[in-house]
């Protein structure tokens, strides 16, 4: 069985359908602060906090978990700025428990949510595995603190890992089932599709004076069905190899925020009201990431190339749930 921490949130339920669809068995824990119960439609449901530590080990005891994937953490970098210490509580000790439970309970693979801002403010372009991790806020530095503690849980307890870096986690189960709900909500597609629907009155551009092509940031994009995938290969990679590594997950081409929101328009056909404002503190101008040793080590190949076909499947599921993610809008959580 696969436990997966996190499943009901947006990369984690998009990881628990494909891997439940291959034949897996899947135990989902989550406290449901931001997840969707109704995104748990696949494997058995535990609501659990990662810092209950009896709850954890309770389950342990009756589930046979052969490996663990770890998606639970808090992803704000505004608030992990003011409120460091939510971070370094949930993202580093509540993780912390978790990798004691498996130790203890003799669970040797984990696979971890890792992301593209360890490296900091990247200074080459495409981001390669071997660049220097100096991660600019708590957010980062969390991510990049587990990274650490597993060298060391390898060393001294024989725990297998894989730190999957995403780039920008986009788009939405093509069946509609799932998708990306986050409040509140920060990322620019999501932020631009509820714009194109109705739900806000505009959409803030930050920034135009980069040193980019149209001034505007350029990211990489990389469909969350496409991340789902790399999971499964890690996860086939551990059990075939036993050994931990690290590797980049995004499409290795960049999207700058105007193309994004002149995709959104043709995409869906609608059009944005767009304000031009003031650059967001701690955004590199680009950030695009080498996944050549993903595919050639894990075998991964990403399907979503289009950035038009990412935001597709996007604007489909925000299309269908406008309504429900209206009503929570007005619901702040943090
Ligand atoms: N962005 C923007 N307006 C928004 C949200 C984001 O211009 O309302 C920009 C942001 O500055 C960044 C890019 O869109 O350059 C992607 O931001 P997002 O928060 O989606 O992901 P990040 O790259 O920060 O992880």
């Amino acid at each position: 069985m696969i436990l997966i921490a996190g499943g009901a949130g947006y990369i984690g339920s998009h990881v628990n359908k494909m891997i439940s669809r291959k034949g897996y068995d899947t135990v989902v824990l989550d406290n449901l602060v931001y997840g969707h119960k109704e995104f748990v439609k696949w494997g058995k449901f535990y609501k659990c906090d990662l810092c209950d530590v009896k709850e954890m080990e309770k389950i342990f005891k009756s589930n046979k978990i052969d490996a663990v994937m770890h998606f639970s953490a808090y992803t704000y970098v505004g608030e992990s700025v003011a409120d460091p210490s939510k971070y370094y509580k949930n993202n580093v000790s509540n993780t912390l428990n978790l990798l004691d439970v498996m130790v203890k309970y003799g669970v040797k693979k984990f696979i971890f949510s890792s992301t593209c801002a360890t490296y900091g403010f990247p200074i080459e372009i495409p981001i390669t595995e071997s660049h220097p991790q100096n991660p600019t806020n708590p957010y980062g530095k969390t991510k990049l603190m587990i990274e650490k503690i597993l060298e060391d849980y390898d060393k001294a307890y024989g725990l297998k890992y894989i730190n999957l870096r995403y780039f920008n986690a986009s788009g939405a189960d093509p069946d509609l089932e799932i998708g990306e709900w986050h409040n509140p909500e920060t990322h620019l597609i999501p932020l631009a599709l509820y714009n194109a629907l109705g739900l806000t009155p505009k959409i803030t551009v930050f920034g135009t004076d980069y040193d980019t092509e149209d001034g505007t940031c350029v990211r990489d994009y990389i469909h969350v069905n496409d991340l789902a995938k790399a999971h499964i290969l890690a996860l086939e990679y551990l059990n075939q190899k036993n050994k931990s590594d690290s590797f980049n997950l995004g499409n290795g081409r960049g999207f700058s925020v105007k193309k994004i929101i002149d995709t959104v328009e043709k995409v869906s056909g609608l059009k944005l009201n767009v304000e031009y404002g003031k650059r967001r503190e701690g955004d590199p101008a680009i950030l695009v990431g080498s996944s050549k040793k993903a595919i050639k080590v894990l075998g991964w190949k990403p399907e979503f190339y289009k950035i038009e076909d990412i935001v597709e499947t996007a604007y489909l599921w925000h299309k269908k749930n406008k309504d429900k993610i209206s009503e929570d809008l007005w619901k702040r959580k943090i």
